[in-house]
């Protein structure tokens, strides 16, 4: 909040907001459900009296019950609703929107663009993308681009001028670039949505780029917004761009925690981490495995190291050319590899359903970043195992603070651990 420049657009958002009217809609707080366990919703997705062209969509994916977040979220989002919504990982937050928002288009009479999603990393954007595509399978005629840096503007900005689609779905600075040179005219959007909207504000730049984009789109407008992790004064910075939203929070932080995964630690020094990794390797089952380390250069270094004692791995990090790091998100996601060592980059939302170890090999900086990174395994009440490399204090200060924090018990990795509780 500190940064001029951060500040000088944020009294540009409020004077932007200043003569809005203020649409009132009936009281919309949902706080701390009775129960955010993996329950889906009793309730088909008929009920929710979606498109028939979606409900068939919705159908071939396999998808029999909307999750508690879905079954609450949907109904006031596809009514235009503003909506805050957090709720676990891995709970079907992106189909809220991309429900919401296909719900809503119309093909023939929409604008274009319509509906602006803007996301974190250039891998989510695809992933959302894609999620569009599939949920519109039997509505061809809405059309939906991603947009990111990384990849030569050239098209993207002749795309955007002369044929732009009715969703795009980016990140905000190669979106902002393309608004700046007036490539991309956002002046009839009808729906904004923020992907981890708490990573997406929280840094000065990227919350500046995103206020640019913000200002951009007509006052009237949704606005949806969506984590497993919004708190304190982030929450106020994202209800800053909405009206009245409805409200799903969860105040208490043990009913974030992913019960069908198990959580343990181990204590080591740094000298002996590859030792335990291999070992850990040739122990496990598992279907598909990532390995979280703290900067790009020991990524590299240790898919080296993995890749020289013959296992599958590959490694993903911002560090590679755009191009290799789609192609191996996709790879990875067709089960082409079986480990990937990662930084951050793919800590937050990236969804492969045969993820179910995660391992720290470095501790992550905050409780917040262990949330996200270990929710990679145990997607949607599927079960899970992650495991930590403790070799700092400060290692063990987050492990604590995790404890505290999401009410969960991590105890030392024993032995053995029978697959059958975690595949
Ligand atoms: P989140 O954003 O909450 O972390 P995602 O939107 O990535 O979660 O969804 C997690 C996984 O669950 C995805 O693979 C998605 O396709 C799947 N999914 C979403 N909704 C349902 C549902 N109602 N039933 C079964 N699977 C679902």
């Amino acid at each position: 909040m500190s940064d001029p420049k951060a500040k000088e657009v944020e009294d540009e958002l409020d004077e932007y907001n200043s003569d809005d009217d203020n649409i009132e809609v009936p009281d919309k707080k949902v706080e701390d459900q009775k129960d955010y366990h993996f329950s889906s919703h009793a309730a088909g997705f008929r009920d929710l009296l979606l498109k028939p062209e979606l409900l068939r969509a919705i159908s071939d994916c396999g998808f029999e019950h909307p999750s508690e977040v879905q079954h609450q979220a949907i109904p006031q989002g596809m009514l235009g609703h503003d909506v805050i919504c957090q709720a676990k990982s891995g709970m079907g937050k992106t189909c809220v929107f991309v429900l919401a928002i296909l719900q809503q288009l119309d093909p023939e009479k929409s604008p274009k663009p319509a509906a602006v999603v803007l996301c974190h990393t250039r891998e989510l954007a695809h992933q959302i993308a894609h999620e569009f595509k599939r949920l519109k399978k039997y509505i061809p005629a809405i059309t939906v681009e991603e947009i990111y840096g990384g990849m030569p503007i050239q098209p993207q900005r002749e795309k955007m001028k002369k044929d732009p689609p009715h969703v795009i779905v980016g990140t905000p600075g190669r979106v902002m670039a393309l608004c700046q040179e007036k490539s991309l005219k956002l002046n009839q959007v009808k729906h904004f949505v923020l992907d981890e909207c708490d990573k997406m504000l929280e840094k000065a730049d990227m919350r500046s780029q995103v206020q640019k984009i913000f200002i951009d789109t007509p006052h009237s407008k949704q606005v949806m917004m969506f984590s497993a992790t919004i708190e304190g004064e982030l929450l106020g910075v994202c209800k800053k761009f909405m009206h009245n939203p409805l409200e799903i929070l969860i105040n208490d932080g043990s009913k974030l925690t992913l019960h069908g995964l198990q959580q343990y630690y181990v204590e080591l020094n740094e000298s002996e981490k590859n030792r335990k990794l291999v070992d850990l390797l040739d122990a496990l089952e598992f279907n598909q495995l990532v390995i979280f380390v703290k900067s790009v250069n020991r990524a590299e270094h240790l898919k080296r190291i993995l890749v020289d004692c013959s296992f599958p791995a590959a490694h993903l990090t911002s560090g590679m050319p755009q191009a290799e790091r789609i192609e191996t998100y996709q790879k990875f996601k067709e089960f082409q590899y079986r480990v990937l060592v990662a930084t951050n980059l793919v800590g937050r939302g990236i969804d492969i359903a045969r993820i179910n170890v995660v391992i720290n090999y470095d501790m992550p900086e905050n409780a917040d970043t262990y949330l996200h990174r270990v929710g990679r395994a145990g997607r949607f009440g599927t079960q899970g195992l992650a495991i930590s490399f403790v070799s700092s204090s400060d290692d063990a200060n987050v492990l604590n603070d995790v404890q505290s924090r999401f009410v969960v018990n991590i105890s030392t990795l024993p032995d053995e651990i029978d697959a059958h509780t975690y595949m």
